[in-house]
């Protein structure tokens, strides 16, 4: 075994057994939980790794890096897409993302029913911005995503694309701050979106840095890259 299948597969099972362990803690089943392993700047070769393990969710945020992994794997991978979306790249995403977690904006979303094949779904996390709030940060409007306050009015908007399935909200917890309250406001938005949206009952939450909070209040689907793959090389 190469030294870095080595390295993979114990990142791999250390985070298997923490994320086992914060759902026990939380009463939670470790089932309810996906696991999406963010592959953005490693290699076919780390994909192929985690595949052999048993992993079958990955997540890319550029279309230029998920447009050419996703053909050299089987087809029974689930691919994930969290970047932020650039119009002009909504039809290439499609091709090879069933599921996207930064969706901020209806004219995307009609794009993206617009390039999904006939007789295909797409999924969709409508991504929150909690930072929005009634008096709008120029700063934080720049990250993306959607004011809690206009989550359900956005959510509403969707329903008239019948081949988009919403799963319900996903959040990046700042960084630098105790994550947890923050969760708790994304469960409780994630709560109110399901009241009105009963199939969005998902949450999109939790990266490498506190997935275990993530996981205490509510996460079902959790994104790790620097976890299980080691730190990247920055880009841009
Ligand atoms: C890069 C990225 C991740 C994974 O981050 P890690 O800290 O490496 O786990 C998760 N979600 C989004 C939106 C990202 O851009």
């Amino acid at each position: 075994m190469s030294t870095r299948s080595r390295q993979i597969l114990e990142n791999l099972a250390q985070v298997r057994e923490r994320i086992q362990n914060a759902a026990v803690n939380s009463g939670r089943s470790a089932a309810e939980i996906t696991l999406v392993v963010v592959t953005k700047t490693y290699p076919i070769s780390d994909i192929e790794i985690l595949y052999e393990a048993g992993e079958r969710q990955f997540g890319e945020n550029r279309d230029q890096e998920g447009s050419v992994k996703s053909p050299a794997m089987p087809k029974d991978v689930h691919w994930h897409f969290q970047g932020q979306i650039q119009s002009n790249k909504i039809r290439s995403i499609v091709s090879w993302a069933r599921t996207i977690h930064s969706l901020d904006n209806v004219l995307h979303a009609r794009k993206i029913s617009q390039a999904t094949p006939e007789g295909q779904t797409r999924q969709l996390f409508i991504q929150a911005n909690l930072e929005l709030t009634g008096a709008e940060s120029e700063v934080a409007a720049h990250r993306g995503g959607i004011a809690p306050s206009s989550i359900i009015d956005f959510a509403s908007s969707l329903t008239e694309f019948k081949n988009l399935e919403l799963l319900g909200v996903m959040a990046v917890a700042p960084l630098g701050v105790n994550p947890s309250p923050f969760f708790e406001q994304v469960f409780s938005l994630s709560r109110q979106l399901q009241a009105q949206f009963p199939r969005a009952k998902y949450l999109s939450s939790g990266m490498s840095g506190d997935f275990e909070a993530a996981i205490a209040t509510g996460a079902t689907h959790i994104r790790l890259g620097s976890s299980i793959l080691g730190a990247r090389t920055p880009v841009i």
